[in-house]
């Protein structure tokens, strides 16, 4: 097992940690991601919801009846994005303490990617969601 995946946010109120292995590494492109990153996609990692510690205040929005969005109060910086009834939660790519650790293995959503951007990796791209 490699090193804990940790990260937090800008000021360093929120702070994560887990020794859990990643589900799964993706980039995602839908608009709900978009508008709760206030970025072009969302890079995130995928691990277990139980094996997470969370340390600090995190302020959670519901962006769908399943999904909860995590963000430090204090600087606002967005962290999770959190499933409970499947037990994960996805880590901000950005908000990783070693942000080159990990790869996205497929882009999802695509459908609305933005248009300037443009996929220069031989990634698979799903038009929504990953097939099952
Ligand atoms: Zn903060
Ligand atoms: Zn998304």
């Amino acid at each position: 097992m490699g090193a804990p995946i940790a990260g937090g946010c800008l000021c360093g109120a929120c702070r994560y940690e887990t020794d859990a292995e990643p589900i799964n590494i993706r980039a995602c492109h839908c608009r709900v991601c978009q508008k709760a990153i206030g970025a072009s996609f969302n890079a995130r990692v995928l691990v277990p919801l139980d094996t997470l510690t969370i340390s600090g205040p995190v302020g959670w929005y519901p962006s769908s009846d399943d999904l909860e969005r995590g963000f430090c109060p204090q600087c606002g910086s967005t962290l999770f994005s959190k499933r409970v009834s499947a037990n994960i939660i996805g880590l901000t790519m950005g908000s990783l303490d070693d942000p080159d650790r990990f790869f996205p293995a497929e882009h999802i959503w695509v459908s609305s990617k933005q248009a300037w951007l443009v996929l220069a990796d031989d990634l698979p791209a799903h038009e929504e969601a990953a097939p099952a």
